[in-house]
């Protein structure tokens, strides 16, 4: 038999999965996924779960179970390119043929001192879970800053102010408008949207340290109870550990089949691969669906044909009842937005 291990079970990695078994798999192929997880974490949701508006069971889903498909639960500790084998803690080695890497990211800190060790994370279900007894356990009217106005950050503060509307919250971002890649309507739609509810949104911070209760503008200490991260992702540690060349964000460049050149047998998935996109679910899915065909192709012998990956665009909530949204350069406000966002989380839940 040859094996095929798929080191996550995310976006990515489920994506692959259902991929490979809604078409012809080969007899002699054994398909192996590996997460430390025994269900997926809904990403996507971490926001809404850190904050308490969500439970920990409704944002996870079942793992598929085909018949040539098993699952290792455990801890991946080091991918051994040259022997072709992942190892893992506590656990023997996981032996491969070919290997799909599809761990996702975690945060980004950028050399800041403090960040690591005193603020709060959103980037595994483990680390959201922390964040959602830290938050939800604050005393009444606690100071709560929210490091990096992007979208996690948004959706944080918003859900937080509905969670927990005595508490003072703020937003403390590096450029002049929250989601500065996003058209100005949708910037200002959400700035009004924080005003209205109460959550300060301060521009022009360049955060330089954290303590364990102030974050530091400058020199300027900013007196905080708790403070989260949403200012930068990066792959894994494991990934970040392999030899490999990456792009600036430390992502694995790959070949147009999206493999790793020096290792074609390696194929590379979602927040981990270098696509010409900002990491999301929706690009994850999308380039495992691709990284699926390129495998059969192979196993039937022929040459994959890839397309140039299309995205339908993002959408964002501001509690339960407000949303914004970017399809191509149309940017749509407000309750509409909200509901296909819930309905794009409704249809993950049952892809499976
Ligand atoms: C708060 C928040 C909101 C977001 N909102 C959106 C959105 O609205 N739309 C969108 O498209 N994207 C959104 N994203 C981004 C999206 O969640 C990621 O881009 C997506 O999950 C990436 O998929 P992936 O398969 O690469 O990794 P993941 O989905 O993160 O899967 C990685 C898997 O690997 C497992 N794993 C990791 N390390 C190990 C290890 N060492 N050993 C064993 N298992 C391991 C994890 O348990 C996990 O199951 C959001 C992210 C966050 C944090």
């Amino acid at each position: 038999m040859k094996k095929l291990v798929i080191l996550g079970g995310g976006y990515g990695g489920l994506a692959l999965i259902q991929e490979l078994f809604s078409g012809y798999l080969p007899p002699d192929v054994e398909v192996i996924l590996v997460d430390r997880m025994p269900y997926q974490g809904l990403k996507t949701e971490y926001y809404a779960l850190a904050a308490g508006t969500v439970s920990d069971v409704s944002v996870r889903v079942k793992f598929p179970q085909y018949e040539g498909l098993r699952i290792l639960y455990g801890e991946v500790t080091e991918i051994d390119l040259e022997n072709k084998r992942v190892l893992m803690l506590n656990d023997d080695p996981i032996e491969y043929d070919q290997l799909a890497i599809a761990l996702g990211c975690t945060d980004r800190y950028h050399g800041v001192p403090g960040a690591e060790e005193y603020t709060c994370s959103l980037q595994s279900f483990a680390a959201a879970r922390e964040t959602y007894v830290r938050l939800n356990n604050l005393r009444p009217y606690s100071r709560v800053h929210i490091i990096g106005g992007g979208l996690s950050g948004i959706e944080l503060a918003a859900d937080l102010r509905e969670s927990r509307p005595d508490l003072n919250i703020a937003i403390l971002d590096r450029g002049q408008r929250v989601l500065s890649s996003f058209p100005n309507r949708l910037s200002a739609y959400i700035h009004r949207w924080f005003e209205d509810h109460n959550v300060e949104i301060h521009n022009g911070v360049s955060v330089s340290r954290v303590e364990q209760d102030a974050v530091f503008n400058l020199e300027e200490p900013i007196e905080t109870d708790i403070a989260v991260w949403t200012a930068g992702i990066q792959p894994v540690k494991v990934v970040q550990e392999l030899d490999l060349p990456k792009d600036r964000s430390g992502r694995i460049l790959l070949n147009e089949w999206y493999q790793v050149p020096s290792h074609p047998e390696v194929y590379v998935i979602g927040d981990c691969a270098s696509l010409p996109f900002v990491p999301s679910a929706q690009a994850a899915g999308a380039q495992a669906e691709q990284v699926g065909n390129v495998l059969k192709a192979l196993w039937r012998n022929d040459t994959p044909k890839v397309h140039p990956l299309k995205l339908k665009g993002t959408l964002g909530s501001l509690g339960k009842h407000a949303g914004f949204g970017l399809m191509g350069s149309t940017s749509v406000i407000g309750r509409v937005p909200r509901i296909l966002k819930s309905g794009v989380l409704w249809k993950s839940k049952r892809n499976y």
